[in-house]
């Protein structure tokens, strides 16, 4: 089973996505933590992303699609994924279906965690991640409201879109994620 979430900074994507990956036996894939940790190694790539990760930015589509294409070739994917964090714009989004298209391993489902900015602020300012700091969670609210919400109707129309009220308790929201994987097996 593939498996999309989508939604903003501090909706639980991450919480949630690795409770269903180890609930379903399929792979948890966060392009954020690939990224963070790349920068971390200091590799060349996490050298080349450093900046867009501190200014909240997104990374550019192609240095992400390379690091999806080769993860999702390792064979802790073979029974399925999460992608968490990923798709982000709607290019990343026709890569994807074109890639899981030429591997004959369509996407099963989108999960929408929905929840509004009051909310969400509370949540990240209290995570304290290194990149949570009010200038970058600003940012990177902005730059989900612009490019990425738009995916919420790109898979609307492909009927694959299942929203869920993610401003609940994280076991009510858990629930409400396992009804939606249940409607689609
Ligand atoms: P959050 O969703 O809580 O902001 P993530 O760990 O998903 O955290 O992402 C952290 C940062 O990594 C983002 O702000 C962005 O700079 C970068 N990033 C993660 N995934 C993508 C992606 N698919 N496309 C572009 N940039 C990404």
């Amino acid at each position: 089973m593939r498996i999309v979430f989508l939604g903003p900074p501090g909706a639980g994507k991450g919480t949630q996505s690795v409770r269903l990956a180890k609930e379903l036996g399929i792979a948890h894939l966060s392009t954020g933590e690939m990224l963070r940790a790349a920068r971390v190694r200091r590799t060349d790539l996490g050298l080349l992303v450093a900046d867009y990760l501190d200014n909240g930015q997104l990374v550019p589509d192609q240095m992400v699609l390379d690091i999806v294409a080769d993860r999702t070739a390792l064979a802790d994917c073979q029974p399925g994924c999460i992608f968490d964090g990923f798709p982000r714009t709607i290019a990343q989004a026709e890569a994807l279906d074109r890639l899981l298209a030429q591997r004959h391993t369509p996407l099963d489902l989108v999960i929408e965690l929905v929840i509004d900015q009051g909310e969400l602020l509370k949540r990240l300012m209290k995570r304290g991640r290194g990149d949570d700091n009010m200038a970058t969670i600003q940012q990177r609210l902005q730059s989900y409201e612009n490019q990425t919400a738009p995916l919420v109707k790109y898979y609307s129309e492909r009927r694959l879109l299942n929203s869920v009220n993610a401003a609940g308790s994280a076991e009510d929201v858990y629930n409400a994620i396992v009804a939606a994987v249940e409607s689609v097996k």
